[in-house]
């Protein structure tokens, strides 16, 4: 049985899909409707979430404001 490591995280960074929006992982690939993300996508276009509960959090951040994970 694993036990994750109580709050601890990191920061997962998400891209916002040029064709539907939605903002996903920064894979090749959206995940909602399947087009191909080329990295022409703006730093506006680009947000950091905690890996834990999903709050948006900024690039630097050392911990969650909303969960207390902390990012090493
Ligand atoms: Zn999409
Ligand atoms: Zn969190």
């Amino acid at each position: 049985m694993m036990t994750e490591e109580e709050g601890t995280g990191y920061i997962e960074i998400l891209v916002e899909c040029p064709f539907c929006a939605a903002y996903v992982p920064d894979d090749f690939e959206c995940l909602k409707c399947g087009h191909e993300i080329f990295e022409s996508v703006g730093d506006d276009s680009v947000k950091y979430v905690c890996s834990s509960c999903g709050m948006e959090v900024e690039f630097d951040q050392l911990e969650c404001p909303n969960c207390g994970s902390s990012f090493e």
